[in-house]
């Protein structure tokens, strides 16, 4: 039995209880890479914030029973009143914020049963993550869903992979076996709250993702091919791609 088999969360999906999939949004972060004014989430792209993009998307996903995002405490971002549910928790780190986000669902499933239940799918989706679509996001959900331990958009790597020191090549390193994360990442609610929790006293150190912090706990996500488009907005030019790419969609 290997590791993930052990600790794999009991199937608990009966008809009674067939576990749904919630989309969490973190929506925290500052975007100091960016160089905008204000967080990167909220700056317009093709006629509408960023943020908005990103929800359309996971909003088409009829599968995905409710979206949550998580904004920082001192957010105030002006948000159309139609939008969906918000929680003012985000934290220092991105891991932060999802965790926080995460126990605030479970707390609320705790005594209502249309919240979240810990064998529940939760699918963690960057804000900044704009240019997703409905193709993708089903294809994780279908890839996932009879999974043990569920798993992550991801592409396998392209390019030659240099290790550097003090700005110069130090080795070339093997890149047969190496992938880029992407969100959304899908695991069940319990299972991820548990293996954040466990990185809590540490502040999260070296999770910047889901998927991270699952393996720390000992299991084997699985990596399921996404889009080159799904990448995260982060630099300045960044920006204007994202415009064109959106604007070639209408
Ligand atoms: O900063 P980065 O682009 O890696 O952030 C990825 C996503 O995590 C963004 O949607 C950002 O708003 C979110 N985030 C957050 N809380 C933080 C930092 C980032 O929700 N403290």
């Amino acid at each position: 039995m290997t590791s993930s088999e052990k600790d794999s969360p009991p199937s608990t999906d009966s008809h009674a209880n067939a576990a749904r999939c919630f989309a969490l949004v973190p929506c925290a972060g500052s975007g100091s890479r960016a160089g905008t004014v204000k967080p990167k989430q909220y700056e317009l792209i093709a006629g509408q914030s960023m943020v908005m993009h990103t929800l359309a998307a996971l909003q088409s996903v009829t599968r995905l029973y409710k979206t949550v995002v998580v904004v920082s405490p001192t957010d105030t971002h002006a948000w159309p009143e139609s939008s969906v549910q918000r929680l003012q928790c985000g934290g220092a780190t991105r891991a932060e914020s999802v965790f926080n986000g995460l126990s605030a669902l479970l707390a609320e499933g705790a005594h209502n049963p249309e919240g979240v239940q810990a064998h529940d799918w939760i699918l963690v989706h960057d804000a900044a993550r704009c240019l997703i679509t409905e193709l993708e996001i089903n294809r994780l959900i279908d890839a996932c869903m009879g999974d043990d331990v569920g798993g992550l958009l991801a592409l396998p790597l392209p390019d030659t992979l240099k290790a550097a020191t003090n700005g110069r090549v130090s080795a070339t390193l093997p890149r047969q076996d190496k992938w880029l994360a992407q969100t959304p990442q899908m695991f069940r609610a319990g299972a991820l709250h548990a293996a954040l929790q466990a990185q809590a006293a540490d502040h999260f150190e070296g999770i910047t993702d889901e998927a991270s912090a699952m393996e720390m706990a000992g299991f084997a996500p699985k990596l399921v091919v996404g889009s080159p488009h799904n990448f995260k907005v982060t630099y300045p030019p960044d920006f204007a791609l994202a415009e064109d790419l959106l604007g070639s969609r209408k």
